[in-house]
């Protein structure tokens, strides 16, 4: 099958997410017939290295034999069964491995980010609800979140998110949400620390909290890094700063590191670089290493000693069908052994200094802000180009990279198999992007 013929059935057929799909008649899309390690390869063979770890969520590279291997043997004893009455190995392995790694006991699974954005939502305000007799709270019904933030999409994940492309036409069915001033270091004054930022806009959360905790159930960020902005970098102390407000005014903190998340930042997980245990913490994405969709939700005895009761109702009453899948299961699993067995946060560390030092050649061009955390590494192209991030977009694939800038922010976040070789491509290749597209 060629290419051009498998791309018209699929604008025939399918509706691609993220996609005004009228511009599909202007940028093709690619049909991808398989993947080997950080590379893609589409129906008559091209190859792209896939920069950007297929939205986050390659870690090991595609075709990773451990991780398929594990998935094959899962196979062959059981496919899936409720989680509701019933339970099996994967999950209750899976369940102790992620209790050990974040500190938090009782996991809780769905299948995708924004299902557990809705979990950590739910499970915090129903607790206050359960609590509510003993606490005197009887209004925390409310959410805050950061500028800028990125949640996920379904309803109630939306609410709190606040990008405005994906969210204003929504806004009369969202509930309401309040988003405190964003600690991106790139929006501190002329001379200001990323440090001394971070905790001014702290001091601007602790003002709105102190004015509405009684009615806060909950604030959600994401730790670190606010990926889907543009990756947007923020100094640790303001998290260290945001936990101590939360628990002094009684407001859960929910830590989203569905992006962030192993690894991806230095640290297994982002939090760390705080010191800071959370709540709540979201996390999917690199959790099976890109094979299979699962998201899971983890908390404190305290919140799960909320829900336990005679009464029904007091439990956590949401499912999904595909909750605590056993082949997911099996795939975090291996994801999660290969993190031990490769020594793999150690590694990365040399990996992401050889990717930081590589990419300082781009100051040559017309950038700025040129960051990284982990293995996220990005920079802001200056052009008055509008179409710019689709003109890098489709130049770099000509050169076979996978890259999708966010608006002006171009960025790499590739899986962490890549080789030095590999990254010394990365390079040239947004080099010649760059020069095709500004
Ligand atoms: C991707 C993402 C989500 C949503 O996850 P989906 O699986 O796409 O629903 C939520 N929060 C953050 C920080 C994300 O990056």
């Amino acid at each position: 099958m060629t290419n051009q013929t498998l791309l018209d059935r699929s604008l025939q057929a399918v509706w691609h997410p993220c996609t005004q799909m009228k511009q599909h008649e202007s940028y093709p899309l690619i049909p991808i017939h398989k993947g080997e390690g950080v590379w893609l390869y589409d129906a008559e063979g091209k190859r792209y290295l896939d920069a950007v770890s297929s939205w986050w969520v390659n870690l090991f590279g595609h075709n990773n034999p451990h991780i398929k291997d594990a998935i094959k043997l899962q196979l062959d004893t059981l496919e899936h069964v409720m989680l509701a009455g019933f339970t099996h190995q994967p999950v209750i392995e899976l369940s102790e491995k992620l209790a050990q790694l974040t500190g938090l006991g009782h996991a809780f699974y769905a299948s995708d980010g924004a299902s557990a954005t809705e979990i950590a939502l739910k499970m915090s305000f129903h607790y206050w609800h359960n609590c509510s007799a003993q606490t005197g709270k009887t209004n925390k019904t409310k959410f805050i979140s950061l500028q800028n933030s990125y949640h996920g999409e379904t309803l109630g994940a939306l609410a709190v998110t606040d990008v405005a492309i994906f969210k204003d036409t929504y806004a009369p069915l969202l509930m309401q949400s309040a988003q405190m001033p964003s600690p991106d270091f790139r929006l501190a004054e002329n001379g200001e620390s990323a440090e001394a930022f971070a905790l001014r806009c702290a001091d601007q959360l602790e003002q709105y909290v102190r004015e509405h905790h009684a009615e806060l159930a909950a604030f959600i960020i994401e730790p670190l890094i606010q990926c889907a902005a543009g990756m947007a970098m923020y100094h640790p102390a303001y998290l260290k700063r945001a936990r101590q407000i939360c628990s002094q005014y009684d407001v859960h903190l929910i830590a989203d590191e569905i992006a962030v998340g192993f690894g991806r930042t230095g640290t297994m997980f982002a939090c760390e670089q705080a010191a800071v245990t959370a709540d709540f913490i979201c996390l999917s994405k690199g959790i099976t290493g890109g094979y299979l969709p699962l998201s899971a939700v983890l908390t404190t005895d305290t919140v799960y000693q909320a829900f336990y009761d005679d009464s029904t109702a007091k439990g956590f009453l949401h499912s999904h069908s595909y909750t605590g899948n056993p082949l997911a299961c099996s795939a975090a699993l291996a994801t999660l052994a290969i993190f031990e067995s490769d020594n793999i946060l150690e590694k990365n560390k040399e990996k992401a200094c050889y990717l930081n030092e590589t990419m300082q050649a781009l100051t040559a061009f017309p950038i700025e802000h040129l960051r990284h955390q982990g293995m996220i590494l990005a920079f802001d192209v200056k052009t008055n180009n509008p179409q710019f991030s689709r003109g890098c977009y489709s130049q770099a694939l000509q050169q076979g990279l996978l890259l999708r800038p966010i608006g002006n922010t171009v960025y790499f976040m590739p899986p962490y198999t890549i080789t030095e070789a590999e990254i010394d491509f990365m390079l040239s290749a947004t080099m010649n992007a760059l020069r095709a597209s500004m």
